[in-house]
């Protein structure tokens, strides 16, 4: 062991008590402490707050640590001062400090007692606060749930777009420190792009939660009875259950009670004083179920949560992978029930539709991977992790036999010749297609884009067509997970073949397929919301509803191009 790495656990040992580094925390902070940018992605509870907390007690200045959450940045300053003789260690900057306040921030700052500043991102586009910074010694940067400038991920502020600027201005080279828990590959490069900092060493932790049981269910009008059954099973245990609506928190909650079982509600409409109080009871086992929307959660640390139930399916992985997470804390039991149709897919689409085009469009993209989540056969420990870049072998990974898919498999197909057909197809029409537009290629239909590229897709215009176009989606999906493609993200899902999918053409092998569950909507008709809004999914869905229509309303002369949601 090097002088310096006895140090470093002296150090740990002596501001935070604990023995040894969790993870890759130790590297990382070699690396901050070395002057070098520095990329963290490590799962919720990873341990990235150390990260720059433990090299900004060391270095000489002081870190500017930039955090949306300010109730999160109190706590941080509260547990830094405890460990320390001078309470002018850490400070938090923002507009609700007095003059005085403020001045004897600066002066910490200037004298060189303070190590760790916290700010707001709006905080720091104060020229005032700015034009401080740039006169002091400034150790490096941290900029905490760095997710957030990225309008991919689930928690977008604007306020974050400007840091590259503010940090330019503060110093021409202060070191930064990017960190999140956001693991999808999309995120992290508008991470480096926005920070300015495509040279930073990238320290990630594996995103897998081995002890996390995965299931999803079909959304019938049962559900509540069948969330009763399941909570039940469960006495005693805590869980959360996250809905969309608040009118179906307060409802559900409300039904659990009838049943005996103890449940409370939470969501933003509730006001402050009972959020805190069905929060507390919930931390102190006063209740065993909290019935909530996605408000609940941030910051909640019950080591002991054993199931997360969703009754309505999130709007992306990310935000279901965020949410399941806060079960099995502890490493203990935590099963993951989703409840799926796909109409409530077609419900979070009709909420984007005011929103600006390019958000819709990513909005859509997100839904899409949800929907091929909910649908997917094959492990969807695999597939979630697959998601977010990472390789997992459900054969060998720990964890590997914890979902639904993997407990009770589907039948599988040889589907060799198929995944010639479709990484041929897709090579020959030159990579530019997203799955909606291969697939129709496919199945030989044709819609505006293809009819435009006519040249370019004739030859291959109905290879498929002896399977139906859910039977593509599925295929590729898998082939997906599987490596041999891969999607271009910049360009909404353009599909590409990787080196394994060329290989694949020169020599092809066995590949194993599962059809994906079809979940049964026949109770929702006319709940379509957008002709376009559901790619391939929704556009037959879309024309089977019409056609429904048609049979059944023979006068139906100009059926419109897209049936309107109706609120039941
Ligand atoms: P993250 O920001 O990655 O979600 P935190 O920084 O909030 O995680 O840390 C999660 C928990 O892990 C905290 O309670 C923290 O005190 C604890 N922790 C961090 N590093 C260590 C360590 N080396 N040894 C023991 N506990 C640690
Ligand atoms: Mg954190």
């Amino acid at each position: 062991m090097s002088i310096a790495e006895i140090d470093l656990h002296s150090a740990l040992k002596k501001f935070f008590g604990f023995s040894g580094f969790k993870g890759l925390q130790e590297e990382v902070i070699k690396n901050v402490i070395a002057g070098n940018n520095t990329f963290v992605i490590m799962p919720t509870g990873g341990g990235k707050s150390l990260c720059y907390q433990l090299p900004a007690l060391i270095k000489e200045g002081t870190a500017i640590v930039v955090s949306p959450l300010i109730a999160l940045m109190k706590n941080q300053v509260d547990a830094i001062r405890a460990v320390s003789e001078n309470e002018g260690v850490a400070h938090v900057l923002n507009s609700s400090l007095n003059k005085t306040e403020v001045k004897r921030v600066k002066d910490d700052i200037t004298n060189g007692i303070t190590k760790l500043l916290y700010v707001a991102p709006e905080s720091l586009t104060k020229a005032e606060y700015v034009d401080f910074l740039r006169t002091v010694k400034i150790s490096f940067m941290a900029v905490d749930e760095a997710h957030c400038i990225s309008e991919w991920g689930h928690d977008f502020r604007p306020e974050y777009r400007n840091l590259k600027h503010i940090i330019k201005r503060i110093g021409d080279d202060i070191p930064i420190v990017g960190l999140t828990a956001t693991a999808t590959p999309k995120v992290q490069e508008d991470i480096l792009k926005s920070l300015g900092m495509s040279d930073a060493v990238t320290f990630k932790a594996s995103f897998n939660r081995p002890n996390l049981y995965y299931e999803v269910r079909p959304k019938t009008k049962n559900v509540d009875a069948d969330i009763i059954r399941f909570v039940k099973q469960n006495e005693g245990k805590s869980g959360i259950i996250y809905c969309l609506s608040r009118k179906r928190v307060e409802e559900l909650a409300q039904v659990l009670q009838v049943n005996g079982v103890k449940a409370v509600p939470y969501h933003a409409g509730l006001d402050a004083k009972t959020r805190v109080k069905h929060q507390d009871m919930f931390l102190m086992e006063d209740t065993d179920v909290v019935v909530a929307t996605i408000a609940f959660g941030m910051g909640i640390d019950k080591p002991d949560v054993r199931f997360v139930i969703h009754h309505d399916i999130p709007k992306s992985i990310e935000s279901y992978y965020q949410e399941t997470g806060r079960a099995g804390r502890d490493g203990g039991e935590g099963h993951c029930l989703a409840y799926y149709a796909y109409k409530d897919i077609e419900k979070l689409e009709k909420f984007m539709s005011g929103k600006p085009v390019a958000e819709q469009e990513i909005g859509h993209a997100l839904l899409q991977e949800v929907v091929a989540f909910a649908e997917t056969s094959i492990s969807r420990r695999k597939f979630i992790l697959h998601y977010f870049g990472e390789e997992f072998d459900n054969e060998t990974g720990e964890g590997g036999d914890m979902d639904d898919n993997v407990r009770n498999p589907k039948k599988q197909v040889e589907a060799q010749d198929d995944v010639k057909i479709l990484l041929e197809t897709i090579q020959n029409t030159n990579e530019k297609y997203k799955s909606k537009d291969l697939v129709q290629v496919l199945v030989g239909k044709s819609n505006a884009l293809i009819s435009s590229h006519k040249t370019d897709t004739q030859p291959f215009f109905g290879v498929g067509k002896d399977k139906d176009a859910r039977y593509w989606m599925a295929l590729i999906r898998q082939v997906l997970v599987a490596g041999y493609l891969k999607k271009d993200i910049e360009t909404y899902g353009v599909l590409r073949l990787s080196d394994e999918g060329k290989a694949f053409i020169k020599s092809p092998k066995s590949f194993m397929m599962a059809e994906d569950h079809v979940f049964d909507e026949s109770t929702n008709d006319g709940i379509v919301t957008n002709a376009k809004g559901g790619g391939a999914v929704a556009d037959e869905k879309l024309m089977t509803l019409l056609k429904d229509l048609r049979k059944r309303n023979a006068k139906a002369l100009g059926v419109p191009p897209f049936v309107i949601f109706q609120d039941p």
